[in-house]
This record gives structure tokens, sequence and C-alpha cells, in this order.
């Protein structure tokens, strides 16, 4: 049997132990406020833990606060005045501090040096235990009761118990919506839209994918692969070797497409936030080099005078023949195939096992993560992080609606809210 009890109160309530509802209650906590972390999972900060493959990129070095806020798109303008209160320089300071020194890599990507997530997290623990913050876990948040534009109570379920707390201030730190093994279910989101938030959708995650090699632009329309040929993708996030699949791809004037393509989206866009991601696209992928070069003195010697151009049509996929040897510009694509060396046939064979993309984005978004949807940030103050809606409540992390690209640039948002809303409470 279940029962409500009403429990002591507390100056501030923080529902959600992830990277912003940790600062914020730490903050507030620092103030000397009674604070309640409530948390549903075990542990704090699983996905901070998970961040930036394990390696956490904690923020981007971007010092010059127009330059760092243009990140933000939309949001930018609505950002200002927090990132000036709490911007990079503060998170490197924040964390350096409580000794964890953040070293900085390609694209200002920020990550600490020990380049393990759980030190943040426990940097983020022990200034939660400096500043006396009671942490419930393995508590469920269930639903938030309101009087006068007030949360007058939080009702909480941990076990079988049921209970209800009083704070004088309330911040919603539940996160979004990706990856809802971290805990991260979206519970806020009907929370506060029963409250008379606006809450975005989250954005579709079945998009085409942008690169950079010119190659792949110069076929734009040209399936690669058929149905009975299939070809295989394999992406890289710094070299190392992420996810393969196998069909039909599609080129197209800003990147990939197709079905195969499309469903890789949300992949690839948790695949960016752990470093620069690439592919090689294997047109032969039941054959392996060698026998692929074998397959090539066949069909070379079929053909022995006709130049390699020609020729070269019978390997490459339908359509793509002229485009991939301009890849090798030390061929002569007018070579007889009879004068074609083994060093030559090599790096046919190799470049045809695979062809070089690097990922930059997803189409429409800017090197982007997808963004998970959320609270309008138009409904927020902003300046203190409280809702417009309900006096006593704060939002800070990705319960916000704040399109923003990958390289550190979340984290730093949940730095600055976090702190912002814990000065504020
Ligand atoms: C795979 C992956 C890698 C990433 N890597 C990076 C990176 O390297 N750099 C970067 O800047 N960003 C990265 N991000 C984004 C970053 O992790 C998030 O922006 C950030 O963790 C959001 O923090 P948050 O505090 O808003 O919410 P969350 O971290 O999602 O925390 C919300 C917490 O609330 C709890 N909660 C939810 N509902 C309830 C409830 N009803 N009752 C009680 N508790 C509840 C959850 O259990 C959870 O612990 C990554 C994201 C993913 C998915």
């Amino acid at each position: 049997m279940s029962s409500t009890q009403h429990e002591a109160t507390y100056d501030v309530i923080v529902i959600g132990g992830g990277a912003s509802g940790m600062v914020a209650a730490g903050v507030a906590g620092a103030r000397g406020k009674r604070v309640l972390l409530i948390e549903k999972n075990k542990r704090l900060g699983e996905k901070l833990r998970i961040t930036g493959g394990g390696r956490c990129n904690i923020t981007n070095d971007e010092r010059d606060i127009h330059a760092l806020l243009s990140n933000y798109k939309a949001s930018k303008d609505f950002l200002y005045s927090p990132f000036s209160i709490f911007g990079v320089k503060e998170t490197f300071e924040f964390f350096e501090g409580r000794g964890l020194p953040l070293f900085v890599e390609a694209r200002k990507r920020a990550f600490p040096k020990s380049e393990k997530a759980s030190d943040v997290c426990n940097v983020l623990i022990q200034y939660l235990k400096k500043n006396n913050v009671t942490v419930l876990n393995e508590c469920t948040v269930m639903k938030l009761e309101i009087e006068d534009r007030k949360i007058s109570h939080v009702v909480t379920k941990k076990g079988s118990e049921i209970k209800s707390y009083v704070g004088d201030s309330v911040v919603v730190a539940t996160g979004g919506l990706s990856h809802p093994h971290t805990g991260s279910t979206g519970d806020g989101f009907k929370w506060l839209e029963d409250l008379g938030h606006t809450i975005h959708p989250p954005s579709p995650t079945i998009v085409p994918l942008t690169v950079e090699e010119a190659w792949v632009k110069e076929l734009a329309g040209t399936s690669i692969g058929t149905t009975d040929a299939p070809m295989k993708i394999t992406f890289f996030a710094d070299g190392k070797k992420a996810f393969a699949k196998t069909g039909k791809l599609l080129c197209t004037h800003f990147g990939l497409s197709g079905p195969l393509i499309l469903n890789t989206a949300k992949e690839v866009s948790d695949l960016l936030y752990k470093g620069l991601v690439t592919a090689t696209i294997d047109t032969y992928p039941n054959k392996d080099q060698g026998t692929l070069e074998k397959h090539m003195i066949e069909v070379f010697d079929m053909n022995k005078n006709k130049a390699l151009k020609n020729v070269f049509t019978d390997l490459a996929p339908k359509g793509t023949a002229r485009v991939i040897l301009s890849l090798l510009p030390h061929i002569d694509p007018e070579t007889k195939t009879h004068s074609v060396n083994k060093d030559m046939r090599k790096d046919l064979s190799r470049l045809l096992k695979a062809l070089p993309v690097s990922i930059s984005g997803l189409l429409g978004f800017d090197k982007a993560v997808v963004a998970d949807g959320g609270v309008d940030i138009r409904e927020v103050d902003t300046k203190t992080m409280r809702s417009t809606k309900i006096d006593n409540l704060f939002l800070t992390g990705d319960v916000l609606h704040i399109d923003r690209p990958s390289g550190g640039f979340s984290l730093q948002l949940c730095w600055t809210t976090g702190f912002v809303a814990g000065k504020n409470v």
C-alpha cells in the first residue's frame, strides 16, 4: 500500500541530477540555500558519463562571446545575458579550479586532460557534497502541483512510497528525449506543457547527410549500388570504426541521401559528438581487395587496347566511372588497359573498396546534433532562467529548445543555464 506524506520544506528543489541540475543545485547550495536534488537513477549524471564517447567534450574554447553565441542560432540573443554571467572562461575556471585541468583539441573542443567523463561527474558530485545539497537517488518525480501560479508540491515515488516535497523554488532539469536509457525520458515536457509552456517537438531524425567532398556533389542524382549489388558504408569517428550499413546510396548536390542514409542520421548525429566523422564506401563489399584486383585483370585482359576510362565503366558503379577516376589524378584515363601496372591497379581497387567521404553534418542542421525539442526559450527570462508562466519555476539544460551544433556547445549551455538558475532560485 502506498501512502502520501508531506515532507519538510526546502528552499530549492532541483529535479534531475544531470549536468545542468547538478550545477544549479551546487550553486544554490553555495549560497546557503537548503537544496534537495531529486534523481530517478541510482547514480547522478548517467548521460554526462557517456558524453564525447566517454571523454566529455566539456565546452568549446571560443572566448569571443559573439562568435560563441552564433552557434546557438535563433536563440543567440536570448543567451547573451546568461553567457555574459557564466561563459567559457568561467567554465574553465570552475573545473580547473576544482582539480580538473582541461585541454583543447581541433575545432576548439575542450576535454578534461584525463579524458574521462566520469571525472567531470565526480567534480560535480564533490561540489554538491561541499555545499550540503541533499541528494535523493532512485526517486522519480511523478507530478507538480500548482497553486496561484506557483508549484506548491513536488510529488515523488521511491519504491512503492509516494512523498510530496515543498520547495520555495523548483528547477526542472530533467533533460530532453535522446538516449532515454540514461533517464532522459522527457518527463519534464509533459509537466511543463500542462503548466502552459509551449513544447517544441523533437526535430526529425530521418534526414540526409551533408558531406565535404566535391566528387559526391558532382554525382548528384546518381545512385551508388543496386538492390542486387548493394554498397557498404562504414562510419568512423576520429578515425575509429563506429558502424557500417549495407544498401543503396544516392548522391545529391549537398551530400548523401537514400533510405540507407536517412536511417543512419540519428547514429551519425551521436557520432558527431565523438569527433570528426568520416566514412568509406565499399563498392565491392563481397570481394576483398585481392579478389577485386584479379577481377580487374580479367576485365582489362578482355579489353586490352581500350582506354581505361572506357573500361572502368564495367568496374565502377553505373554512372560513376569518370568521377571516381578523377580522384586518382596520377592515373591518365586515356591509358590503354594493357599499360595499367600493378601499382595503378592497387590504387584503383583500393579506391573502389573505400571511396572517402567526410561528413560535415545533417541536412538542415549546421554540423548539428538533432535538436530534441523542449520549452520555447521566449517563455523563459534568460537573465534568471525563471519561467514566465510559473513564478517559482526555473528551467535549465536540454529541457530548453535550443538548436546547437556538437563541439561542446550543449554542455556549455548546461553549465551556463545551471549556474544562472542556481544564482537566482
Ligand atoms: C551520446 C551523447 C553524447 C554527448 N556528448 C556531448 C559532448 O561531448 N559535449 C556536449 O556538449 N554535449 C554532449 N551531449 C549532450 C549533453 O549530454 C546534454 O546536453 C546534457 O547531458 C544535458 O544535460 P541536462 O542536465 O539538461 O539533462 P540530462 O543530462 O539528460 O539529465 C536529466 C536527468 O533528469 C533525470 N530525470 C528525468 N526525469 C526525471 C523524473 N521524473 N524524476 C527524477 N529525475 C528525472 C534523469 O534521470 C537525468 O539524470 C551528448 C549527448 C549524447 C546523447
